[in-house]
């Protein structure tokens, strides 16, 4: 098998034929795990840690149950780099009847459809996230056996009642499943957590029992900070005339340590903060005012909060979010609940 994988992960990217799935046989084959990865092509660590991992030949503890999603979007050039085939649906959006209205819809299903054959006892779905920052798992779940599973990669958790239509959300019904983001695509970091994750994943005789040596720091349905079609952006460390918000450039600092109240994120010019930004929670009440603040035209922040997910790249803070935000203890925010 080793000498089948080429000697680089876009090698063996380059040779596979479409979705794949790739079944290792474990010391103990009674018993099964899944491990799920690229069902966005521009989420390489996944892969990456898996060539490196069937590279040393290594026999696991279970047998393992590998999917490789979105080959076709990873393959075309440049690779790892498109998160979608241009006109195709998402899909980690897919995973929600109906299945059978495009490609991505009956992939959605074919993958639900190995889990259901193999039962394995667990799921792990291993992502990227699009700007720089830290690790977390994210799960609709947050019992031992969810915070086991994350503890295999990482120490934070998003525990989260959103609904997209993601793997998790489905799987979840049939085993435990933790989504984990191991950080930036480009990051060699991530791709490390990615390999010693995955690892522990496949190599470990027991991956649900919780340590209780090992603290998680879970946070509670996330704030999704977004901007709105008006909000013009930069990134700069002076505030710019030509755009309604600037940002400062370092603001990728804030993920995941606690952000004080009165930090300033940055300036806004020629507009109201709710002609910004939305600020949702699951619950789709907007907790804008409960988040940020303008101070003679500095963006400041209006409670200590943990602030996640933040990113650099304009286009992504303007197609998906400026980042997530909880209470400084994890907590979801609360309408109305911040000092005075
Ligand atoms: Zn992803």
């Amino acid at each position: 098998m080793p000498e089948a994988l080429g000697d680089t992960p876009e090698a063996f990217l380059a040779a596979l034929d479409g979705p794949t799935c790739i079944v290792l046989t474990g010391a103990d084959p009674s018993r099964c795990r899944a491990l799920v990865t690229l069902l966005h092509g521009n989420e390489p660590s996944g892969v990456r840690a898996l060539h490196r991992w069937l590279h040393a030949g290594i026999q696991p503890a279970v047998t393992i149950v590998c999917v490789i999603a979105a080959v076709e979007a990873a393959q075309h050039p440049p690779v790892f780099s498109h998160r979608v085939l241009s006109g195709r649906r998402d899909l980690n959006r897919c995973f929600r009847a109906p299945f059978d209205i495009d490609a991505q819809g009956m992939l959605a299903q074919r993958i639900l459809e190995l889990l259901v054959h193999f039962t394995p006892e667990a799921v792990i779905d291993l992502h990227n996230t699009s700007g720089s920052g830290p690790s977390f798992g994210v799960s609709i779940c947050a019992d031992d056996a969810h915070l086991a599973l994350t503890t295999l990669f990482t120490r934070r958790l998003v525990h989260t009642d959103l609904r997209l239509g993601s793997l998790m959300e489905i799987s979840e019904h049939l085993v435990p499943t933790v989504t984990i983001e191991c950080g930036g695509r480009t990051d060699d970091a991530a791709h490390t957590v990615a390999w010693a994750g995955i690892d522990h994943f496949f190599r470990r005789p027991d991956v649900l029992t919780r340590r209780a040596d090992i603290d998680v720091d879970v946070m509670r349905n996330p704030v999704r900070l977004e901007l709105t079609p008006a909000c013009s952006l930069a990134y700069a460390d002076a505030p710019r005339d030509d755009v309604h918000l600037t940002l400062r450039p370092d603001i990728e600092h804030y993920n995941f340590g606690v952000t004080a109240a009165g930090t300033s994120l940055g300036w806004v010019r020629g507009a109201q903060l709710e002609e910004l930004f939305v600020a949702k929670n699951t619950a789709r009440n907007c907790l804008l005012k409960d988040v940020l603040m303008l101070t003679d035209g500095e963006l400041i922040t209006r409670q200590p909060l943990k602030l996640f997910m933040i990113t650099t790249q304009p286009a992504i803070a303007k197609m998906d979010c400026l980042c997530y935000a909880v209470q400084a203890d994890g907590r979801e925010l609360i309408a109305g609940q911040r000092p005075v």
